[in-house]
């Protein structure tokens, strides 16, 4: 039997190349959304409630920048919930991504976007910092996660907090 662990990474594998046939199919650029976050949270119905109400929010602050991804594919795997975008122009799509991502609640997304020739943009292109620690706000997440600065409850329990103030905030 195949562990969760396989099953997970499986996920992801499949979730990329349903990217790359979106992208040669539409010969468009692709946003894909997932959650950022660990994945045992990931998997829970409030994380999924969630991410499915920060689509809204995603699209509403990206239309209002004139941007105006059509969504092509949605659905949860063995990774998480995840949705798929098409969009006209990569690099602004991925600046106002950026802008998203380092809003409050959008620091619990990943908004990547991948062009038309499937090329991943990064921040770096755009000279922007790598994104803060959920937990202790520090510069760089990454520091945090190869160092395990934090203990798994402590980041889940960070997470589980923003998800908690987020629909306490829609009420
Ligand atoms: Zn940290």
């Amino acid at each position: 039997m195949k562990s969760e662990i396989q099953m997970a990474l499986d996920a992801r594998e499949e979730r990329w190349n349903q990217k790359q046939a979106l992208i040669g199919k539409h010969r468009m650029p692709v946003i894909s959304v997932t959650l950022r976050m660990p994945r045992s949270v990931r998997m829970t119905e409030e994380a999924c409630a969630f991410f499915e109400s920060i689509q809204a929010d995603f699209i509403s602050h990206m239309n209002a920048n004139r941007c105006f991804p059509l969504r092509v594919l949605s659905g949860k795997n063995a990774d998480g919930p995840y949705c798929m975008y098409i969009c006209d122009d990569a690099s602004k799509a991925k600046r106002l991504s950026i802008a998203f991502e380092d809003t409050r609640f959008g620091s619990l997304i990943d908004a990547d976007v991948t062009d038309a020739a499937f090329y991943e943009l990064s921040r770096t292109d755009f000279g922007k910092e790598s994104r803060t620690c959920i937990v202790c706000g520090k510069e760089d997440a990454r520091v945090c996660i190869r160092l395990q600065s934090h203990l798994a409850e402590d980041t889940n329990s960070a997470c589980l907090e923003l998800i908690h103030q987020y629909i306490k905030g829609r009420k």
